[in-house]
């Protein structure tokens, strides 16, 4: 039995105290005098692949790393972690996931106490995600989020607070399980998915997914012109999936050229389908070609449509994949 851990940045590897921490630590300094890591007896082989805030990565980066992290399993790995950034780690673990084909484990961590303060996370969540990551239990669940103890689903998981050790939380689920003096409980698995098709490096390039954040008064003008510089964009509405009424028609426009997702801005609950029925009501933007985002919140959303559209998914695919997910 054997993990391999793929270091890629963030707080849990940041260090210097001029003018603020950088990420400088190396993957080794990370599982270096972890307590416990050594007699667990699970031998952790670790590669640096970059160290940046999480707001440089990017897509290709993630596939990249889900390419190294499938190397690692044929190679006969239980098991494979992901240490990063947390401020996009809601993201990179829902795309990871959208496309991870293996029964074996791949969990993100990372820290919000950077390794200079007192009471550091890092080692904690490095500890708990080579934990899930060897474990039996936590086989067949697709990607996993190990962080402050808590087990998170990636479909599910979500960043809810800027400073909180505790801030990965599943609002619409629950953490699907927890890490216990060293014992992996997973206490409600997420149904299986069919992994979706790779994204075209080439076609991810060029494919743009705008997110609109719809706002009190907001009279869309960020909106215009959008078809020409986008291929996809998802709708952040009020609610359970409301616009104002004057931006109706152009959304129902731009539906008509681009795939426009519906979500909540909420940040939880899903987006209704047949409730209301006023102009720029979720029954009439779904009339008017919107898709329904359901229960993907806007971030995932965003994610899920640009990868289908970097995977040359037509419509009718599009609107399929939304309808099985949201
Ligand atoms: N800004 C950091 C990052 O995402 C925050 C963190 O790691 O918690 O890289």
């Amino acid at each position: 039995m054997s993990v391999a851990l793929f270091a890629l940045g963030g707080t849990i590897a940041m260090s210097g105290h001029q003018g603020g921490v950088v990420a400088r630590l190396t993957a080794a300094d990370l599982t270096a005098g972890v307590p416990g890591l050594a007699e667990l007896g699970v031998p952790v082989h670790v590669h640096d692949v970059d160290a940046v805030p999480s707001a440089d990565l990017t897509f290709a980066r993630i596939l990249d790393v889900v390419d190294r992290a499938a190397a690692a399993v044929r190679g006969g790995a239980s098991g494979v972690v992901v240490t990063q950034g947390t401020d996009t780690l809601e993201e990179t673990a829902f795309l990871a996931d959208l496309v991870w084909p293996h029964a074996q484990p791949l969990v993100f961590t990372g820290a919000m106490r950077n390794p200079t303060l007192a009471g550091a996370d890092g080692p904690a969540n490095v500890l708990a995600a080579v934990e899930v990551a060897a474990s039996p239990a936590a086989r067949g669940l697709g990607v996993l989020v190990a962080f402050d103890d808590d087990i998170h689903a990636a479909r599910w998981v979500r960043k809810t607070h800027s400073t909180s050790t505790a801030t990965f939380a599943s609002p619409n689920a629950g953490p699907i399980g927890h890490v216990v003096e060293g014992r992996v409980r997973v206490l409600a698995a997420p149904p299986p998915r069919t992994p979706l098709d790779r994204p075209d490096p080439e076609r991810l390039a060029t494919t743009r997914v705008a997110l609109h954040t719809m706002t009190l008064d907001d009279d869309g003008a960020a909106l215009d012109g959008l078809a020409d510089t986008h291929q996809g964009l998802v709708v952040a509405a009020y609610g359970v999936g409301h616009v104002p009424s004057a931006l109706a028609a152009p959304l129902g426009t731009l539906a008509g050229r681009i795939p426009v997702v519906l979500t909540s801005r909420t940040g939880a609950g899903p987006v209704l389908s047949h409730t209301y029925g006023a102009v720029g009501s979720e029954t009439d933007l779904l009339r008017r070609g919107l898709l329904n985002g359901g229960l993907l919140h806007p971030y995932q959303a965003r994610v899920l449509l640009r990868t289908l559209l970097a995977a040359d998914a037509d419509r009718d695919r599009i609107a399929r994949v939304f309808a099985e997910r949201a």
